[in-house]
């Protein structure tokens, strides 16, 4: 079975690649209440396999190789984590160990100061574990409906989309409702039933750049930098979170876009990511990372959980290449409107 994934590396080469992962948890996370967690087993195949048959360098070390015009093969991996989840440390962190990765983690600073969970996190729950057959977001003209489960998984996608399009004000004001949504016992009793969104501390983070991960930035709130977030609200991300990550980590070089796809990433917000004095923007997009890039708009894949598809990933960033050139010129023109 090993064999066939390394021939199939053979057939299309590429540049290094970028993972990232959310979290790590000992079973899958199949519930709609808390998704994109790997499972231990996953993720320890997953590391297995990198350290026999790739490079895990950490992001420093390819933030120095490409500045230096370094010529990378397509064994290289960079492995990050988003967001800061408590499974990081406790889960992940053991098996990273074992396997001699470093990774980079890309933390949200507010939760690890107030420990609330992320905006869809709250949003999730709520529909889903709401008895009120109709909700609403009060002043956005937001309703939906939650009278059958077929109809919360539609508001699901509504409000998904909602949370994911509007400015990052509007979003912490709307989480603030959602909350009320569902009673306070409520909301105690999923914290211990959904110990996968439980977030990091700074002690925690703290333990985790002692062993060697590297804290970069993910945003002050889990800001989406979109278009409908203004130039202001954008450095206030960019700035708060890095002002905080220097304080308590003492360095924060690297920025990591939340939900970092095309469409959610706006050219001012490139152009910020730059000025406010990071050495690298990674996204969450497809794309081969050779030659001259942007290093701004860096491409990242998620890394799928089965297998057979993360051997894929490993090895199919060429395929991606023009797509990803694309959105970097077009984000480019854009930003200088
Ligand atoms: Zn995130």
């Amino acid at each position: 079975m090993q064999k066939k994934w390394i021939d199939y590396g053979r057939r299309i080469r590429s540049g290094p690649t970028i993972l990232f992962y959310h979290g790590v948890m000992p079973a899958e996370s199949k519930s709609l209440e808390s998704q994109g967690h790997h499972s231990v087993s996953e993720f320890g195949k997953q590391m297995q396999f990198l350290s026999r048959y790739h490079r895990v360098i950490s992001l420093s070390e390819f933030n120095e190789r490409s500045n230096a015009g370094a010529k990378f093969s397509s064994k290289e991996v960079v492995v990050t984590f988003d967001d800061g989840y408590k499974n990081n440390l406790t889960y992940a962190a053991p098996i990273l160990k074992k396997y001699g990765v470093a990774p980079s983690l890309f933390i949200s600073t507010k939760h690890f100061e107030t420990g609330q969970r992320f905006p869809t996190y709250f949003a999730r729950c709520a529909l889903w574990y709401t008895d009120k057959d109709q909700v609403n977001i009060e002043g956005y003209d937001q309703v939906f409906d939650t009278s059958s489960m077929e109809n919360k998984k539609n508001s699901l996608v509504r409000l998904m989309r909602f949370m994911k399009s509007t400015e990052s004000f509007a979003v912490n004001h709307a989480v603030e409702q959602i909350k009320n949504w569902l009673p306070a016992a409520k909301w105690c009793e999923l914290e211990r039933q959904i110990p996968a969104e439980q977030i990091l501390s700074w002690r925690e983070v703290q333990e985790l750049a002692n062993s060697g991960w590297e804290i970069g930035s993910h945003c002050h709130d889990h800001a989406i930098l979109h278009c409908g977030n203004n130039r202001a609200a954008i450095r206030y991300q960019l700035n708060r979170s890095l002002e905080m990550i220097m304080e308590r980590i003492g360095y924060c070089k690297f920025f990591a876009y939340p939900n970092g796809e095309r469409g959610f990433v706006s050219g001012p917000a490139i152009e910020e990511v730059e000025k406010a004095g990071y050495a690298l923007g990674l996204s969450a997009e497809a794309g081969d990372i050779q030659g001259k890039l942007n290093r701004y708009l860096l491409p990242r894949r998620l890394a799928p959980r089965k297998m057979l598809h993360f051997v894929k990933v490993l090895h199919n960033s060429m395929l991606y290449r023009k797509r990803h050139a694309e959105w970097v010129t077009k984000s480019q023109k854009k930003g200088s409107e």
